[in-house]
């Protein structure tokens, strides 16, 4: 199944086949540092609103801010909410940027729980890098999708057992299950 362009560029995106398979190359691609920013220039989260949404794997954007899939999730439909602007620091979001960070977290639990059943959330922020943080340049709100046991993305594709979905499969989902404002 192949919904939207094929996002060649994006690592750990994969490729569709008729396999399913525990099989996590996104964790390595991110063990082993791939597209880690060596400075602002090289910021992913400044260069994907750049690309097309299907490329960047953009499923929506606001005035302020947008949600994007995690290339490196930790669950499948991990979701982060980022400011256009590249800033490190929560305390130094403006007003807007507040509250539209807010309102996007919000609407990403809606169309989680809309498009895959999810039963809790882990929501939240690492800033700087001793915190976690994998790109601490530019902050990001974290919103993973919880299930008991995690073993089931989702009843709309229960023939995908345990392997997270393609990252595009799932943000097609999400796109059409964001809420309308
Ligand atoms: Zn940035």
């Amino acid at each position: 199944m192949t919904v939207g362009v094929e996002p060649e560029e994006q690592a750990g995106v994969g490729d569709a086949d008729s396999f399913q398979r525990l099989w996590t190359p996104h964790r390595m691609a991110y063990i082993k540092g791939e597209n880690k920013p060596s400075g602002a220039a090289d910021c992913p989260f400044c260069e994907i609103p750049a690309l097309p949404d299907e490329e960047g794997l953009v499923v929506a954007r606001g005035t302020a801010v947008f949600a994007v899939l995690n290339l490196y999730p930790y669950n499948s439909g991990h979701l982060l909410v980022c400011p256009y602007r590249h800033v490190a620091d929560y305390a130094e979001l403006d007003e807007a940027e507040t509250v539209e960070v807010a309102q996007f977290t919000q609407r990403a639990l809606t169309a989680l729980r809309k498009a895959s059943g999810a039963q809790g959330f882990n929501v939240g922020m690492n800033l700087g890098s001793v915190a976690g943080a994998g790109i601490a340049a530019h902050l990001h709100q974290h919103v993973v999708p919880r299930w008991g046991g995690d073993t089931n993305f989702m009843p709309v594709v229960g023939h995908t057992k345990v392997l997270p979905q393609l990252l595009r499969d799932t943000r097609a989902l999400l796109v059409e299950a964001w809420p309308e404002v």
